[in-house]
Order: C-alpha cells, then sequence, then structure tokens
C-alpha cells in the first residue's frame, strides 16, 4: 500500500502553517505566536470581506482625499 497518507495527519492535528513565516499555528489561534501576524481564513476572508475593512478603506480614502485636496501646500 501507499503509506503517503501518513503525510497528511501532520495536517490534521490542529494546526496549519503560517503563511507568513510557515510556523504551526492551532487553527484557534487568531495572531501567529512565532511572528505574530494576525491569521485569516483565506477561504472566508477572499470571498466576503468584514464590514471593518470596508469602513476603513473608506475612511482612509476621505481621508486622503482631504490630504490631497487641502490648500495648505
Ligand atoms: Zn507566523
Amino acid at each position: 500500500m501507499d503509506y503517503d497518507e501518513e503525510d497528511y495527519d501532520q495536517d490534521d492535528d490542529g494546526t496549519e502553517p503560517c503563511p507568513y513565516c510557515q510556523a504551526y499555528v492551532y487553527y484557534d489561534a487568531e495572531r501567529c505566536p512565532s511572528c505574530g501576524q494576525y491569521i485569516l481564513d483565506a477561504d472566508t476572508s477572499a470571498s466576503r470581506q468584514p464590514a471593518w475593512v470596508v469602513v476603513t478603506a473608506v475612511v482612509l480614502l476621505a481621508a486622503m482625499a482631504y490630504w490631497l485636496l487641502s490648500p495648505l501646500w
């Protein structure tokens, strides 16, 4: 039989590799304990963004537009 399936056991112990530093992080962890980056679920974050992300983007764009249009210089 092919015992290559044993390799998948590493992915089934409740951890996943950190996308930033490849350290194994628990699924429950919001941040990587190794590099401190926030671990986001790629499947959900790519399809639907949280409301605060949209709000933050709008605020930043508004601030940038205000800064560009301000006659300070
Ligand atoms: Zn990390």
